[in-house]
């Protein structure tokens, strides 16, 4: 997960809407959904055989391709219908060595790994002085002159917070940061890991190249070695060495994998549950985003076995190249495009595996009462609102540029962040109570949304995003 996302915000309007009655549906589905899944779902199940079976699957890699051979499988074996990989084009990066050490004034090994998407160092790595730096203000602020020819050393500590935000106020010097230090002359850039864990654990991410600059090498350090060089360099000049060996390919063939739970009559109509399939290397993706994955397959489970299905189709999505690129997000929108004004709502899971505790949405302002209706059911399982959110899931996004309502269930993110993106990212970090909670949260918003009456309108064009 890149762009997580969710701000505290307005509570939706509780003014009485007057005019045309409108009719919640019938609570009792809904309900059962829920109980059956807080019982004792398969979700775990699922991300077990995920990371097990499949592994890591960055984009392009073989992994990948494996995994989306896997959703293929899986679905049909849960009962989805309609069941196929639509073709995306993905990027390849491959990471290769990567090694660092303080050379001067101590020399010290580096625990650290390379960005996604970094260019490697040059044949036998790159050698300089480090200038420390807090944000990408304090660099902005530094004259060019003593910057040139330097490795730069973001060094911005992550703030743990319930709703995950610390992540998006450091997150900007890792995507940023390298292009933004080009600009001044460096030749590299290492970055704090964008993490509140203190485990020597390096934590990678996407990075975005600005074009017109030089692309340099970046790196993130695990957080005690991030430590021991602003000490080292708060106390006078420290010198660095950076090894990487990452490089790019070209282009190669994924998939987003597709099912469905088919309407009974307005089959036509879609109401959409996303996750995304890829992962970053360094771990097998339990928590980002085989969590999401396990669960949105589980609601589609359950929603699949029911003998009547809701009224509307249920869409369950898998997106390709969420990590780096966001190419199945936008393969998606461009591919369903014709429909996109039928896609009811969306969700997306991709924020680990504790428990959800806020409904947020985005939607047309007369979908309140509906949203409302359909959050009630939630009420038991500790969730509250609706709220109106801003920010949702990231291969979403695209939908939301066209207007589609948007649904992100806040969830605990006390510690997910310990473990994002990292070697640390595997199956027994999951909690299946936690998962049990969210599939039935999600199978419980599912099926009303596929049911009731009416729809939640469309995003009023200023709420639209920037994509
Ligand atoms: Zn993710």
């Amino acid at each position: 997960m890149r762009r997580l996302f969710l701000t505290a915000a307005l509570l939706l309007g509780c003014k009485r809407h007057h005019g045309q009655a409108w009719a919640a549906p019938p609570s009792a589905p809904a309900e059962s959904l829920r109980d059956e899944a807080l019982a004792g779902s398969k979700a775990a199940d699922h991300v077990r055989s995920l990371t097990d079976e499949v592994g890591p699957r960055l984009a392009g890699s073989e992994g990948d391709a494996k995994a989306v051979a896997w959703g293929l499988a899986k679905m049909k074996s849960l009962g989805l219908t309609h069941v196929r990989a639509e073709k995306v084009m993905v990027p390849r990066w491959v990471r290769g060595v990567e090694t660092g050490a303080v050379t001067a004034p101590h020399a010290h090994a580096l625990t650290l790994t390379a960005l996604g998407g970094s260019v490697p160092t040059p044949e036998g790595g790159v050698e300089a002085d480090v200038v420390v730096v807090a944000s990408l203000e304090a660099l902005a602020a530094l004259p060019d002159t003593s910057v040139a020819g330097k490795i730069v050393f973001f060094d911005k500590p992550m703030e743990r917070t319930k709703d995950g935000l610390g992540y998006n106020r450091a997150v900007d010097v890792r995507g940023r940061g390298p292009s933004a230090a080009a600009k001044k002359g460096a030749v590299a850039t290492l970055v704090r890991s964008i993490t509140p864990s203190d485990a020597r654990l390096p934590h990678t991410g996407g990075l975005r190249y600005a074009d017109g600059v030089p692309a340099i090498p970046a790196a993130a350090l695990a957080v005690p070695d991030a430590m021991l060089l602003r000490r080292l360099a708060d106390a006078g000049p420290t010198r660095v060495r950076l090894v990487l060996g990452c490089h790019k390919e070209p282009d190669a063939e994924s998939a987003n994998v597709v099912g469905e739970v088919e309407g009974r009559s307005a089959k036509d109509e879609i109401v959409l549950l996303g996750a995304h399939l890829d992962s970053w290397d360094l771990g097998t993706g339990a928590l980002d985003d085989g969590a999401g994955v396990g669960v949105v397959l589980e609601a589609g489970r359950l929603l699949a076995a029911r003998p009547t299905h809701p009224r509307r189709t249920v869409r369950v999505v898998l997106f390709a190249n969420e990590e780096n690129g966001l190419r199945g997000g936008v393969a998606y929108a461009k591919a369903h495009e014709a429909e996109l004004g039928k896609h009811v709502v969306a969700l997306e899971l991709d924020l680990g595996t504790d428990k959800i505790f806020r409904l947020d949405a985005l939607a047309a302002p007369s979908a309140d009462p509906k949203l409302r209706a359909l959050t009630l059911p939630l009420a038991s399982l500790g969730i509250a609102g609706p709220v109106k959110g801003e920010h949702f899931g990231s291969d979403i996004s695209p939908l939301r540029a066209q207007g589609v309502p948007q649904i992100a269930f806040a969830q605990d993110a006390t510690r997910y962040f310990d473990i994002h993106h990292s070697a640390d990212d595997t199956f027994d970090k999951i909690d299946p109570k936690g998962l049990d909670q969210m599939v039935a949260a999600t199978v419980a918003f599912a099926w009303g949304a596929a049911e009731m009456d009416g729809d939640f309108g469309r995003i009023p064009p200023h709420e639209r995003g920037e994509h």
